[in-house]
């Protein structure tokens, strides 16, 4: 896993992400439980500020992934109309909240179903909407999509670009846009919160992609950034239009799911983990056990049915993957049972990785109610599972 290179300290994705988790797990627990009005105005800032802090540190982890060369790229088959979509959702909410259009211009003829690193595109395309969101003030915020067709019939170059009517960069800053820890300062961009390291990491991501990124702006006038990237048709299908339904604000939380006749087994190794899963499901009034480690856990798996089991990956001593052997194994009475990998490695490509290590899905951390609730959805089946 990532260190933070440079640092005297080797740290370890999951020794950060894991008190994050906690931090936002027993957050959002206090979002939802409280009817203090105070009380809500002090988690909601706690949660804005501890999205920032996630955000800074996986932009860590990723520039020390990709200059330790660990940074993979991992294709998949993906529809292009979705990753756009969700790109768009991401980012409407800031663009509407400072008053800038959002404008989504895309050829209705670009192939759709495409393969390549989606996860990574998703990043980058964020990346630089986030960005004209961020250093626009007034206007609008155009995101346009283009291709080519790129020698053989399977191969395109996608072109996306975003441009802005933002503040613009000089000349002499364009020079250094892409470089680690930049940051230019000037009357209209003071407060805007940023590392100087969004940039740097979307460069070496379209690169390791083998393509090319690029800008033009005219400082007072705005700015466009385009990239390049080649990417493969996977089937037929054309883009056509892309909707995005304005998300509904605020929504007060209500569980998907009641299913106090289920039951199900988290294991974690680090108790207040536990803790934030059980606050995270208590309205689904759903069976919750728990196991602080491996060996508990093949002791109880053994031992009792459960209709999904949810297990940490790393812990001492007996880790995830050989809870999940044992759990496998055809004299375990839950050897059927679905098993929720739940992990701070979010590389691209994990998803598969643990899939092919025989874990039924994978859940990434810090997870949210949300997420955790569709997972369950997803696993457990309607009717009543006869024991
Ligand atoms: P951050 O936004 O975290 O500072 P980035 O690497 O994403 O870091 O951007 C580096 C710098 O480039 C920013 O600090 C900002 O000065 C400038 N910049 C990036 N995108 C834009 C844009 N769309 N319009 C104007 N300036 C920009």
């Amino acid at each position: 896993s990532a260190c933070l290179v440079g640092s005297e300290m080797c740290i370890r994705d999951s020794e950060i992400r894991t008190p994050i988790n906690a931090i936002m797990g027993m957050n959002e627990l206090i979002l939802r439980e409280s009817k203090e009005a105070s009380t809500i105005e002090y988690a909601q800032n706690i949660a804005s500020a501890s999205e920032s802090l996630l955000g800074i540190i996986n932009d860590i982890l990723d520039l020390s992934k990709i200059e330790s060369g660990k940074m993979e790229v991992v294709p998949a088959n993906y529809s292009l109309r979705t990753l756009i979509t969700d790109c768009c959702k991401m980012i409407e909410g800031r663009a509407s909240a400072k008053k800038l259009e959002l404008i989504i211009d895309a050829d209705k003829t670009t192939p759709c179903n495409l393969y390549g690193d989606d996860v990574r595109l998703h990043q980058i395309i964020t990346n630089i909407l986030t960005n004209a969101v961020k250093y626009t003030h007034e206007g609008s915020v155009t995101l346009r999509i283009r291709w080519k067709s790129a020698g053989d019939g399977k191969k395109i170059l996608l072109i996306v670009s975003v441009e802005d009517t933002g503040i613009g960069i000089s000349d002499e800053n364009k020079e250094k846009l892409f470089g680690s820890f930049e940051r230019f300062d000037n009357e209209k961009n003071k407060g805007i919160e940023g590392t100087g390291l969004g940039l740097a990491i979307t460069k070496q991501l379209v690169e390791l992609m083998d393509g090319n990124i690029g800008v033009y702006s005219t400082i007072g006038k705005g700015s466009l950034f385009y990239v390049e990237i080649p990417q493969e048709i996977a089937a037929l299908g054309e883009l056509g239009d892309i909707n995005i339904n304005k998300r509904t604000q605020n929504t007060v939380y209500k569980e998907k799911l009641v299913v106090p006749d289920k039951r199900i087994l988290v294991v974690d190794d680090v108790k207040v983990n536990l803790k934030v899963i059980e606050g995270l499901l208590k309205k689904t009034q759903i069976q919750i056990e728990t196991a602080d480690g491996g060996a508990k856990c093949i002791e109880k798996a053994y031992n009792k049915k459960y209709d999904v089991i949810l297990l940490d990956h790393m812990m001492p001593e007996i880790d995830g993957e050989d809870a999940l052997k044992e759990i496998k194994k055809e004299g375990c009475i839950n050897h059927d049972t679905p098993v929720i990998v739940l992990t701070a490695y979010v590389m691209a490509g994990a998803r598969e990785k643990y899939i092919e290590k025989g874990f039924d899905d994978y859940l990434s951390k810090p997870v949210s109610g949300e997420d955790l609730e569709d997972m369950l959805i997803k696993y457990i089946k309607k009717e009543k599972n006869d024991e």
